[in-house]
């Protein structure tokens, strides 16, 4: 049996962490078993459906590697797939008309409050009369479209993941509604809804494995039922678990991120984020941790998913995120810092500056966890003025300072080498009879306003070729 997968995203928001963590099991059962990823975008809530969002899932989707085999299929576009499977469940009596209105439905959901019973539909127009039909339609009353759930039918499928997972009918909620009501008089029905256009297209995309969020694990029950109702093979099916915050809830809104664009506007790069994503839930059976997405599907099995809760560990992303900066090239590196710098307002004059601004990255890159840090890392390199915190306000007083700084003015050159810059140091610590550390502590202070920081020479070298290495340290000193 070919594996053929998909991710089904709802175009109601953008990318979340969690459909895209759904995407990354489904993309890696995939290529571990040389099948096809297919994207779906499940548009039918007319409502709250926007292209914006199609376009970021795509892009999102895209930026973290995760690219489809098949599609987008849109099912806006498939409704007449949907109409003839509604047409098919009313031929052979598996589905039928119900009549009930708003008020009545309300009005049976109240009574049951008040017996301590959960809400459901009571089935209640299941065996309408073709004359107790007419008289609907004679009031005015559309009807929608209801699939037959039999109370007493156990739903029993052996998940993936979870392992024998089992449902009784009557805890589905009654008859489900799979129409809406009709919007144009002659019609019988109208907008199909979710469960019945999801089957729908699994059956006619071939779909062996049905991979998703245990938030869908009700659907999953009344789905076996549809596929069965539609005389279709059932697939299999794996429910993944959720992602948790550091108390144990549902990562939400709350906790300042969800969509895959929040991760990268914090400086998350694409392959750090999506390695940590397969983590969320999957041990690699060797356990290795670093690895592309490749790499991890040569390993991948669904029997090593968790079932528990997968906590989201914002120290461990932190950390593979700063693992593979240090990895790349500067070269790589350049193109994925510059808006970070660009909207901190720096000015970046790529033509002219492009080999000091690679100078530059070797410099901080290794203080990096994310790219975000790059802002605070390079701005003395940005910025014409510096201020002296307390501790360097200090230190500036101190015995022998400013004379080093002196000494520093005067042995100034314009293209200053880093061998330069060292022997100016020697010079000093000889010429002032001083510690090195002293000589070293100070001109990191007339040159950044810092007493700590990356590499002095280097930083020196490079405010240099800025032509700010001289201002600076007088304007420290004076
Ligand atoms: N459209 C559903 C969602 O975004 C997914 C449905 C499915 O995977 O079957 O949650």
């Amino acid at each position: 049996m070919s594996v053929r997968v998909r991710i089904a995203p709802s175009p109601t928001g953008n990318l979340h962490i969690g459909t895209a963590r759904t995407a990354v099991f489904n993309w890696l059962f995939a290529h571990h078993h040389q099948g096809t990823f297919i994207l779906r975008v499940e548009d039918t809530d007319l409502d709250r459906s926007k292209p914006e969002y199609t376009d970021n899932i795509k892009s999102g989707l895209t930026w973290l590697g995760l690219n489809w085999d098949e599609g987008p299929f849109f099912q806006t576009e498939r409704l007449d797939y949907y109409r003839q499977a509604i047409q098919t469940l009313l031929d052979k009596g598996l589905a039928y008309p119900c009549y009930c209105t708003s008020e009545e439905l309300e009005a049976m959901r109240e009574t049951q409050k008040a017996h301590n019973q959960a809400p459901r539909y009571d089935n209640r127009h299941r065996n309408l009369s073709p004359e107790e039909i007419a008289k609907f339609e004679a009031e005015g009353r559309k009807p929608v479209i209801r699939f037959k759930i039999d109370d007493h039918e156990q739903i029993v499928w052996h998940d993936l993941i979870r392992g024998k997972v089992s449902w009784q009918g009557s805890d589905l909620g009654g008859d489900m509604v799979i129409a809406r009501t009709p919007e144009k008089d002659g019609d019988t029905f109208g907008q199909p809804l979710y469960n019945l256009a999801v089957v729908v297209d699994d059956i006619d995309m071939n779909i062996s494995h049905v991979i998703r969020g245990e938030d869908h694990i009700a659907n999953t029950a009344k789905q076996i039922l549809l596929y069965q109702a539609l005389g279709a093979k059932v697939p299999e099916f794996a429910h993944t678990p959720l992602i948790l915050n550091s108390e144990g809830k549902k990562l939400s809104k709350r906790d300042g991120v969800t969509s895959i664009d929040d991760f990268r506007k914090m400086g998350f790069i694409a392959p750090a984020l999506v390695n940590y994503m397969t983590l969320l839930g999957w041990t690699s059976p060797d356990s290795e941790e670093i690895f592309t997405l490749e790499e991890a599907s040569t390993k991948f099995s669904l029997e090593r998913v968790n079932k528990a809760g997968a906590k989201f560990d914002w120290d461990k992303l932190d950390w593979l995120n700063s693992q593979y900066l240090h990895k790349i090239s500067t070269e790589e590196l350049l193109p994925l810092l510059i808006p970070y710098w660009q909207e901190a307002g720096y000015q970046i004059n790529l033509d002219n500056d492009k080999d000091w601004l690679l100078e530059l990255i070797a410099l901080i890159a290794p203080s990096l966890t994310r790219l975000t840090d790059a802002v605070k890392e390079a701005k003395l390199f940005f910025t014409d003025s510096i201020n002296l915190g307390e501790e360097a306000q200090e230190f500036s007083t101190q015995e022998g300072v400013k004379e080093v700084l002196q000494q520093v003015i005067n042995a100034h050159k314009s293209e200053l080498t880093s061998d330069d810059a060292n022997g100016i140091v020697k010079q000093i610590t000889k010429d002032l009879k001083v510690k090195k550390g002293l000589v070293m502590r100070s001109i990191r202070l007339g040159l950044t306003g810092e007493l700590h920081g990356p590499d002095l020479l280097q930083t020196w070298v490079l405010l240099n070729k800025k032509g700010i290495d001289k201002t600076r340290i007088e304007s420290v000193i004076n």
